[in-house]
């Protein structure tokens, strides 16, 4: 049984090692004695012996130890440290006892990173979000009032003026459309879809639905499918709508006149569907970004295009949601592939058995 009034210091080195959040514990001079795993995971280069003020050369926290080592009382600081990433931490500083006059301190991190980073996406997606709507609804208002003042008595602006604001409408309505998908898609995201989904099927059907747009871009679209079915564990509308923004991106920003091909295929386990155009293709540095929301190479084109700069953050979730992985390869002038790879229903129902 451990006695708390005589704790030894192996006693105290072994309890703070054996801590599952990052600790460490300072001497009367600013040198580490025992950290917990999860502070050495935290702060790699520290380890017993090493002054703490070497890794952490924040002026705030070394003023702060200090304090507390010199006069007891407890501090808190965060710490914002901007390489090799930017990591925010929480620490509490609170004295340890010891036998001098000064105190050896005890050191607790919060990690606040990842928080931060949530809270600045939050921000800017809310920023985003309501300038890409707030963009249309200028431009409608400002049609109606040209339509209740000086074009008025124009019967041949009015016509045309009706056109861009029902156009302007649309694009509002596909945005919000897009947001809620979205947003349903990961509300649902810890809840993998269950039904068996036959991707040859669905193929088919997005071709044809796609016909008069490829037709209007000149685009030729081809399939190569198993001759069997191949079924994920899946959800039907989510996969619909993978393959639809897929196929659409590609005759929307492939060549005009190209060719899309739309491949499913078995591999292992895992069922691969895959969208190829021979467009212009994507630039290395914004292959890791676009499935961000709002992101988009070319504003003007994707908006021209009608597009809302949401479809790929919807083809991620939904791949996501469905336990599998979406990978994007392009060279500039050699088109783009765009590939999801999903664990078939087999594999899913064998595994829920187990
Ligand atoms: P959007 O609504 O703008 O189409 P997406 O999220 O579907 O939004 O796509 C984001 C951006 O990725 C597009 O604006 C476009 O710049 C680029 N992109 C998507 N697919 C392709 C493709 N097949 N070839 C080239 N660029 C593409």
């Amino acid at each position: 049984m451990i006695d708390i009034a005589v704790l030894s210091p192996a006693t105290a080195r072994g309890l703070i090692e054996a801590l599952g959040a990052p600790v460490v514990l300072l001497d009367e001079q600013g040198i580490a004695r025992a950290l917990s795993p999860a502070m050495k995971a935290l702060i790699p280069g520290l380890e017993a012996g090493k002054p703490l003020a070497l890794l952490l050369r924040d002026p705030d926290l070394i003023e702060a130890i200090e304090q507390v080592s010199r006069e007891g009382g407890r501090e808190v600081i965060e710490l914002v440290e901007r390489v090799p990433v930017e990591r925010t931490f929480r620490i509490f500083i609170a004295p340890f006892p010891g036998q001098g006059p000064r105190h050896a301190t005890l050191l607790t991190f919060q990690d606040l990173s990842e928080q931060r980073v949530i809270e600045r996406m939050r921000v800017d997606f809310v920023a985003n979000a309501s300038h890409e709507l707030r963009t249309p609804l200028a431009s409608l208002l400002g049609f109606v009032e040209t339509l209740q003042g000086p074009a008025r008595n124009d019967e041949r602006a009015r016509d045309r003026f009706l056109g861009i604001m029902r156009e302007q409408g649309l694009r509002m309505a596909r945005l919000v459309d897009d947001l809620l998908s979205l947003s349903r898609i990961e509300q649902r995201a810890h809840v993998a879809p269950d039904t068996p989904v036959d991707l040859v099927g669905i193929s088919r059907e997005i071709v044809d639905s796609l016909t008069l747009m490829a037709r209007e871009r000149e685009v030729t679209l081809k399939l190569a499918l198993p001759t069997a079915p191949l079924t994920v564990a899946g959800d039907r509308d989510e996969l619909l709508r993978l393959m639809e923004n897929l196929a659409e991106n590609a005759i929307k920003y492939g060549k005009r006149g190209g060719e899309v091909v739309i491949t499913v295929c078995a591999q292992d386990n895992e069922a691969c569907l895959c969208v190829r155009d021979d467009g212009p293709g994507i630039a290395p540095e914004h292959l890791p970004r676009l499935t961000e929301r709002f992101y988009r190479v070319d504003t003007a084109a994707s908006r021209e295009a009608g597009g809302t700069g949401l479809g790929l953050a919807i083809v991620k979730h939904i791949v996501l949601r469905h336990r599998g992985r979406l990978t994007i390869e392009s060279k500039p002038g050699e088109g783009a592939v765009f590939r999801a790879v999903l664990p078939r229903y087999e594999q899913r129902a064998a595994a829920s058995e187990r």
